[in-house]
C-alpha cells in the first residue's frame, strides 16, 4: 500500500478468489463451482465470428443480447441489463439503491462479495443470521429499511427459498430494492424472474459463469422492472458504457438461444451431484440439500482447513471458508462424474490413513 491511498480504503479487504491453478490435466479442480463443461461448439463459433472485429467498440447497448435474455427470460428487451459478470452487476445495484445512510440487509453466512462491495462504497449492513440449519427465516426479512440482498440458493450452503417466500418479502418491505441472486439457480431451484412483473422492488441478478459455461467470459445480467434497469443503467453508462466484451456479448447470445445444451448439461450436474451426495453420505459425511452446483459437506472429522490441505495434497482442489459457524464444512463443486470418482477415491484414502 502506498501513502497515497484514502483512509477509507486503507482497511480494505479486497475479495478472495478460489485458486486458480495453472490448468494442468491431473488437477481436479472443484474450488470454484465453474461448469464442468466447455461451451457449446455454436458458442465457441459465435465467439470466433467476432474475432475479426476486434478493432471495433461493443455495442453499448448489447441489443443482441438483451433480445436473446427477453427470448429466454419471457421479459422485454428494456427490462434487462448486462454486466461484466454478474459481480459487476451486483456493484451497480449497490451503487444505485444504497448509500451511507442506506446499506443492506444480508445472512451471516452468504456469498462474501456483498461484504466487500459494502467496504468499498462504505454501506453499512444489517446481518441476519441463518437458522442453526442455515436456512433463511423470512420472517427476519419484513418491514426492513435496508437494501435486501439474498444469494437463491444461498452461498456456500445450496439452500434456496420458494419464489412465493421471496415474494412475501418483496411485499413486505415496498419501499426496498430487493436483491436476488440467481448465480445457482438453474441447478433445481425455482426463478424469481417471472415475479418481476409483480413487484417493482424486485431485481433478480444472473451470471452466465455456473450453468452457462462462461465463466471465463464475464458476462451477468440484471431482470427487473423498466424503471430499475434504468437506474442500474445510470450507473452503467457514467462507470463503463462498453463494458462487455464483443467476444462475451457474442458468446451470451448463443448460449442463451441454445437451449438444449444448457438444459442437458444443467441435468447431468444435478444427477452427478445427487450420486456424488448419496457417495458421501455413504461414507458419514453431513450435508445440506443443496440445489446448487456444489455440495456444503461437513466430514466430522477434521477442520475444513485441515480437509481441505488433506485434498490438496491428492491433487484435488475444493474450498473452505476461514468464518465462524462454518469452519467445520467444505464447499465441493460438482465437476464429471469421472471427476467426483476421482475426488472420492481420493477421500477415502484420506478416511484410511485417519
Ligand atoms: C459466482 C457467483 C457470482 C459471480 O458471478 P460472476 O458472474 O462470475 O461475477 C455472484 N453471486 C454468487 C452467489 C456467486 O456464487
Amino acid at each position: 500500500m502506498s501513502r497515497f491511498i484514502t483512509p477509507t480504503l486503507a482497511g480494505l479487504r479486497p475479495y478472495t478468489p478460489g485458486e486458480q491453478p495453472p490448468v494442468n490435466r491431473r488437477l481436479v479442480k472443484l474450488n470454484t463451482n465453474e461448469n464442468p463443461y466447455p461451451p457449446s461448439s455454436a458458442v465457441v463459433d459465435a465467439i470466433r465470428d467476432e474475432e475479426w472485429r476486434l478493432q471495433l467498440y461493443p455495442d453499448p447497448g448489447c441489443a443482441a443480447l438483451r433480445r436473446a435474455a427477453a427470448w429466454f427470460y419471457g421479459v422485454a428487451e428494456d427490462e434487462v441489463m448486462a454486466g461484466n459478470g454478474s459481480d459487476e452487476v451486483l456493484f451497480f445495484a449497490l451503487r444505485a439503491f444504497c448509500d451511507g445512510g442506506h446499506g443492506i440487509a444480508r445472512a451471516d453466512i452468504t456469498y462474501t462479495f456483498y461484504d466487500t462491495l459494502c467496504q468499498l462504497l462504505h454501506l453499512p449492513q444489517r446481518i441476519l443470521p441463518l437458522r442453526e440449519d442455515f436456512t433463511i427465516d423470512p420472517a427476519d426479512y419484513r418491514g426492513l429499511n435496508e437494501t435486501i440482498v439474498i444469494a437463491n440458493p444461498n452461498a456456500p450452503t445450496g439452500l434456496a427459498l420458494d419464489p412465493e417466500e421471496i415474494g412475501a418479502i418483496a411485499a413486505a418491505n415496498p419501499d426496498c430494492v430487493v436483491i436476488v441472486d440467481e448465480a445457482y439457480v438453474d441447478f433445481g431451484a425455482r426463478s424469481c424472474v417471472p415475479l418481476t412483473r409483480r413487484y417493482e422492488n424486485l431485481l433478480v441478478v444472473q451470471t452466465f459463469s455456473k450453468s452457462r459455461q462462461l465463466a471465463g467470459a464475464r458476462l451477468g445480467l440484471a431482470i427487473g422492472s423498466r424503471e430499475l434497469i434504468a437506474d442500474l443503467e445510470r450507473v452503467r453508462g457514467s462507470l463503463n458504457p462498453y463494458n462487455v466484451s464483443r467476444t462475451a456479448q457474442a458468446a451470451g447470445t448463443a448460449a442463451l438461444y441454445n437451449r438444449g445444451y444448457f438444459e442437458e448439461t444443467c441435468r447431468q450436474i444435478a444427477e452427478t451431484r445427487a450420486w456424488a451426495a448419496e457417495q458421501l453420505a455413504a461414507r458419514g459425511f453431513a450435508m445440506t440439500d443443496s440445489l446448487a452446483n456444489f455440495l456444503f459437506v461437513n466430514n466430522g472429522r477434521m477442520s475444513g482447513a485441515a480437509f481441505t490441505e488433506a485434498l490438496r495434497r491428492k491433487n484435488v482442489v475444493i474450498r473452505y471458508f476461514d468464518l465462524p459457524r462454518i469452519r467445520p464444512w467444505v464447499r465441493i463443486s460438482v465437476g464429471t462424474q469421472e471427476q467426483m470418482e476421482v475426488l472420492l477415491e481420493r477421500v477415502d484414502r484420506i478416511l484410511q490413513e485417519g
